[in-house]
């Protein structure tokens, strides 16, 4: 495999958090960018990080950022306004950081909208404890300090490539359906191709079946990612775009006043809010309704008209399947009502099989659903890159497509993945997806039921929301 130079970034880069996708980023912007390696500096406060570090001849500064010292930190890093700040921590605030990287004039990028610590089980109203209301104040700043140095918000897998994965899917569907399958140009444009092909929603849809030999440990939260995201995000309300078609509210829903208003979040976690949903290897299968930032961002941007009286909007969330060991963590940690003391995330040596199956399925049109994909293997991954297992890669290969795209579009202000240029970013990524591929199906939610346990369903519609929850 021969490996595409991306240009050079001038001045430090400063990664923040060196986790699971810090430590697999890595690699790939040693890989693919031009620096200065004396200035690639990780700021985490984890002694863990350090023997690697030193080992790779990296600097570690090992310190928690706060919102008390964290313009003295990054300002005493990034002194001559020049560089890239790579934000992939938990526990730091995304819009501070981000402002203030833009103050400094300094690229920044991170996987998702994160608060300071304390956030997420400190805030008392659930309505706060939302990705809409953490997304809103991204988008507020935003529409308050258009333009100046791009700062990418939520580049990841998902929040992230997935964004790009919709406008592909839906070229693939226009194109399938004898339809003008020429990209379009602007944000209306893709809403009104979405609209017009008859689209009625996406359902995030993943399955991912890797696994290790070693049974997960009672008392022991398992995940292929970061532990304590998955937890913070399961225990926050289940949220999803809601969608023009939907005909039924559900009883424990809420709405917005204020920001895009293109969501709605439930009084109920979304880790143990179930939904009907579909991947090409498990066939049907139920999912986690775990709220994430395309949820909001994406029927936010597809939405034709205004957006407390829209034309069209797509229903939108995410239908997540976890590793059947995070599903197990899950299942006790809820049961038991207190999270486990001990965290691991699955090693790409010690995963035996499995595959990371995420895409997204866009439902309700003509040829009924279609899944569009990556489905890479822990095996091909080990190939690919290193450090990182399937679920990994998906991530770190995005941050280094939003690297690519911040560096080749400098003064953008504020963007989401939504809004940058997808088929660009996929160019740059999809060497490391494994296969990524498009499935037509014709199952429809309402063919998941049981017989003799009669449930109340609209059969009017298939893919009506009231449908797709599990009750
Ligand atoms: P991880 O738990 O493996 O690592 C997080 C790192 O952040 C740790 O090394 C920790 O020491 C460090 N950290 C904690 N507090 C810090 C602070 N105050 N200042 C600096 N560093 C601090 O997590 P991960 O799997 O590497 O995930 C990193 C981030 O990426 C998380 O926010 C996660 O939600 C996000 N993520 C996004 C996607 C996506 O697809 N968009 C996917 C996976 C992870």
């Amino acid at each position: 495999m021969t490996h595409p130079n991306y240009g050079r970034i001038d001045g430090p880069i400063v990664m923040i958090g060196f986790g699971s996708i810090g430590k697999g980023t890595w690699p790939l912007i040693e890989r693919h960018f031009d620096f200065d390696r004396a200035q690639f500096v990780v700021i985490d406060p984890n002694p863990a990080s350090g023997p690697f570090l030193a080992e790779h001849g990296l600097r570690h500064v090992q310190t928690a950022l706060t919102p008390d010292n964290y313009r003295d930190v990054l300002g005493d890093l990034f002194k001559d306004g020049k560089g890239f700040c790579v934000n992939l921590s938990v526990d730091t605030s995304s819009l501070d950081l981000m402002k203030f990287c833009r103050e400094l004039g300094v690229l920044y990028i991170d996987t998702v909208v994160e608060p300071w610590e304390g956030f997420y089980f400190d805030t008392t109203e659930n309505a706060d404890r939302t990705n809409y209301a953490l997304r809103q104040r991204v988008r507020d700043e935003k529409a308050a300090n258009p333009g100046g140095t791009t700062a990418v918000s939520c580049c990841g897998a998902n929040p992230g490539m997935v964004s790009w994965f919709v406008k592909e899917a839906l070229l693939t569907l226009a194109k399938d359906t004898g339809r003008d399958a020429t990209p379009p140009t602007d944000r209306a444009g893709w809403g009104k191709l979405m609209q017009n092909l008859g689209v009625k929603g996406v359902h995030i849809a993943e399955r991912d079946t890797q696994a290790r030999l070693k049974p997960r440990p009672r008392g022991t939260f398992v995940n292929t990612w970061s532990v304590e995201g998955f937890i913070a995000e399961g225990f926050q309300p289940a949220e999803l775009g809601w969608g023009t078609h939907e005909k039924w509210f559900p009883e424990n829903a809420h709405r917005y006043e204020v920001g895009c208003q293109s969501a709605i979040w439930l009084d109920r976690p979304g880790a143990i809010t179930r939904v009907h949903t579909w991947c090409p290897t498990p066939g049907p299968q139920f999912g986690f309704l775990v709220t994430h930032n395309e949820a909001v961002s994406i029927s936010d941007y597809f939405t034709v008209g205004p957006a407390d009286d829209p034309a069209f909007r797509p229903t939108c969330h995410y239908a997540y399947h976890p590793a059947d060991d995070a599903v197990l963590s899950l299942h006790e940690m809820f049961g038991a009502g207190r999270q486990q003391k001990v965290h691991e995330i699955l090693g790409v040596d010690e995963i035996v099989t499995g595959i990371d199956e995420l895409g997204v399925l866009l439902y309700g049109h003509e040829k009924n659903a279609l899944w569009f994909g990556s489905r890479l293997s822990n095996e091909e991954t080990k190939a690919l890159a290193p450090y990182q297992n399937a679920t990994g890669l998906q991530v770190t290969s995005a941050v280094l497509a939003g690297m690519v795209w911040a560096l080749e579009n400098p003064q953008a202000g504020i963007v989401e993945t939504d809004e940058m240029d997808h088929a660009r970013c996929l160019e740059v990524q999809r060497p490391y997806l494994g296969p990524v591929e498009a499935h037509y199906t014709d199952w429809t939610p309402l063919q998941d039921r049981w017989e003799h346990f009669p449930e109340d369903i609209d059969e009017s519609d298939p893919w009506q929301f009231r449908n797709v929850l599990a009750t």
